[in-house]
Order: structure tokens, then sequence, then C-alpha cells
């Protein structure tokens, strides 16, 4: 299993660059992406070799960008289930509604597949100490993956990020440096930093290989509905990163010729209170505007201008696909019911899939026959702030007055 690895393409202007050195953004300013030799790949990926390969991501070595396995850094990461919310989809009116449960990689989030194959090609390519802004589950995943493989972490988080994540990202040993503002004065810091101190730039797509392995989501969705590909994939959008993933995967298996021609229609689901993405979709244009104020309960996705912006309005407008924005409200309200009637606790941005696609069904978007998957980037247990109904509270006393106090034995009438 070799990397096919050959050159890194700019997804803008399309000029070629070395993949073997460190790089970071086009000449142009837009992001690098990884080429392969597929039909160097073609050779051993194949159904039949991958079922009998290592039950994870690691098990797509030809498209994946490391070329040797002793620079592998990994927490021992599965390939993430695929399975029906029958209670949710019988509810909706989606039948062949299905989830992919990403809450269960190491660090609790998809970003965990970022981080393993960033952090290891970083390694591979001789970097100790690379920079980052962060909004959180980014921050945790690659300073628990930096520690795994000895580099060292500096993190700029904004003030207003999740303490969870602050842990993490200590916790692992990391720099952490707090930001009084938003992620994108966090980024204006981070750039700082590493023109200073001559760090690695793992800033989204800033450096190309986080990409690739958030592309792994789409060969493990692929090989889960057996080379038969979902009708619809909602996704969580933020930065965009996973979406263009899923897709970039999904491409790269047509010129295999392991999947057909027809591609699932994305969904690019994002929260109404930071929606540029939705805006720029339903103004057809192909790039996005800086959403001001932007503010959700979901903050892996409050990202008001996202670098990748026209590659995942590319992928919407190519498959066919939409953007839609959903309430606070209702995806807190998906969130618990996905929880008490599937028995999942999943994160505020993967409820935000199941309430669109129950909006979308509603609109006659998705079709009752359709095989929908929705992906739920995280597990809900990093989230202890989300508002629930609050159980009631117990006296201490029992009303008749009789103590249960600590430490006395019970006492037998
Ligand atoms: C980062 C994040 C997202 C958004 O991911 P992108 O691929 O960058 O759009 C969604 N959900 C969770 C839980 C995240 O941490
Ligand atoms: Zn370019």
């Amino acid at each position: 299993m070799r990397s096919a690895l050959t050159h890194l393409a700019c997804s803008k202007c399309d000029a070629p660059y070395d993949a073997d050195t460190v790089q970071h953004l086009c000449r142009c300013g837009a992001p690098l992406l990884a080429s392969y030799d597929v039909e160097a790949a073609a050779r051993t990926f194949t159904p039949q070799n991958l079922a009998a390969r290592e039950p994870s991501f690691w098990r797509y070595g030809e498209l994946l960008p490391l070329r040797d396995e002793r620079n592998r850094v990994s927490l021992y990461e599965r390939m993430t289930p695929a399975f029906p919310l029958t209670r949710i989809g019988a509810a909706t009116g989606l039948p062949s509604l299905y989830m992919k449960d990403e809450g269960v990689l190491p660090t609790g989030s998809f970003k965990a597949r970022g981080a393993a194959v960033g952090v290891s090609r970083a390694k591979e390519l001789g970097v100790k100490a690379f920079a980052m802004p962060t909004n959180g589950n980014a921050g945790g995943a690659w300073s628990a993956y930096a520690a795994r493989a000895g580099m060292e972490a500096v993190i700029f988080m904004p003030q207003s990020a999740p303490a969870i994540n602050r842990l993490e990202c200590v916790m692992a040993g990391a720099r952490v440096s707090l930001v009084d503002g938003l992620i994108s004065d966090a980024g204006r810091l981070a750039s700082q930093a590493i023109a200073e101190r001559q760090l690695y730039d793992a800033a989204t797509l800033k450096e190309p290989y986080r990409v690739e392995g958030k592309k792994t989501m789409g060969f493990e969705i692929a090989e889960q509905f057996d080379w038969n590909v979902p009708d619809v994939i909602l996704y969580p959008t933020g930065g965009g990163v996973g979406l263009i993933g899923i897709y970039k995967a999904l491409r790269e298996l047509q010129t295999l010729g392991l999947i057909g021609k027809r591609m699932p229609r994305f969904v690019a689901v994002q929260a109404e209170g930071c929606a540029p993405i939705v805006k720029a979709y339903q103004e057809r244009r192909t790039e996005s505007d800086f959403w001001p104020d932007a503010r959700t309960v979901a903050f892996g996705i409050t990202v008001p201008k996202a670098l990748g912006d026209f590659l995942v309005l590319g992928a919407l407008y190519e498959t066919n696909g939409t953007a839609i924005a959903v309430s606070d409200d209702a995806l807190l309200s998906a969130q618990r019911n996905v929880a008490a009637q599937e028995g999942l606790l999943i994160c505020p941005e993967g409820a935000a899939t199941i309430a669109a696609a129950e909006q979308l069904r509603a609109q006659g978007w998705i079709a009752s026959h359709e095989r929908v998957l929705a992906i739920n980037t995280g597990t809900g247990l990093k989230y202890p702030d989300v508002p629930y109904p609050q159980p009631a509270l117990l006296a201490r006393r029992s009303p008749t007055g009789a103590r249960a106090s600590e430490g006395e034995a019970p006492r037998l009438r």
C-alpha cells in the first residue's frame, strides 16, 4: 500500500507544486490540493483488498499522502459506523435516513482524521512545531496528535471558545494563547507568530493534508454503502473542509471506476446565526462574504468566512445540492430528539443536519424513498453547556422531617 501522491495543484489556477517539501497556499492565494497517480493506485486500491485491511482510515494508503508508514502518528482510530436512524427517519418521513457517527474518534470529533494525517505528513516533512487558530475541536485534535508525535503545538483560541477545548489543548501540552476576539482575530495573531517564529502554518486549508485526512470519510461512506453512494449527504459546514474532502474522495473513486457517475447531492448545513455559504448559495455566487456578528451554539460551524468557500459552493452546484440554515432552537431540539429516540448524544453541529433533513423533506427537496446520510461530526459529550430541561432537585430531608444524613447507617424500624 504505497502512497500514489504525485504533486500538489492549486484549487483555483491549477498551478503545480512539489509535494515533498513544505507548501502552503498557492501564489494566487488559494489552497493547494493533493494529486495522485490514479492508475498506480487502482492496481491495489480494490474493494477486495480494502475489505481485508485494518479497520481504520489508514487502509486507504494509496490515496493518502504519507509515503512511509513509520511516520504515522496514530491514536488508534477506527472506521466510524454508519447506521439507520429508524425512529427519527420514520418520524421525518425518511425511512432510509442514516447517520455516520464521527463522535467515536479520538478527541471526540472528525477533526481527528485531519489531525492524524496532517500531523503525520508534517512529521514526514520534518516539521517540529506548528501554529494554528481554532474555535475548539481542531485545536484539541491537533494538540493531541502533536503530543503523540512529540511536536510543539502553538494554539490561538478565542477566549469565548469552549472551556473543554482549552482543557484539551493545555493538557496535551500545547502552548495556548487566548484571544479577545473571534476566530478571524485568532487567525491574524497566529499568522504573526508563524512569520516571527517560522512555524508551520496548520490553519484550515493553509496546508494541503488536513483535507486528505477528512477525505477518508468519503471512502468509508462509499465502502459502507457497498459502493452505491447515498442520494443525499448532509454536512454541518464551517470551514467546509469535511465537505470538500468527501467530495474529493468520491471524485477520486469515480476516476478509479469504483463508483458510478451518480454523485450524492451535497447539502451544506449552517446555523442561522452564521450562514455565509447559504447566503452565497441563494445568490448563486461562487464566493461568500464575511458574516458579521457570527453567533450559534454550534461553535464548530461558527466560521464567518471560509478560505475554501468556493470549493464548497462548487461541490453544491456540481451535485445539484443545496445549502440551508437552521435555527439554534431547531438544532437543539433535534439534538434532544436524537438522544431520546435513538440513544445517541450527538453534537449540536451534527444535530443541525437532522433539523435540515426534516426541513428539506417537508419542502419536498428530499423524496421519501431517497437514501439520506447525515454526518454527526462529534460527540455531544463535549458540549456540557447546551440548554436542556433540568431535572427536579429533591430536598435531602424527607417531607416527614426524618433525616437521611451522610455517614449514619440507615436505621431499621
Ligand atoms: C470543525 C467542526 C465542524 C465543521 O467542519 P468543517 O469541515 O471545517 O466545515 C463541524 N462540526 C464539528 C463538531 C466541528 O468540530
Ligand atoms: Zn493558484
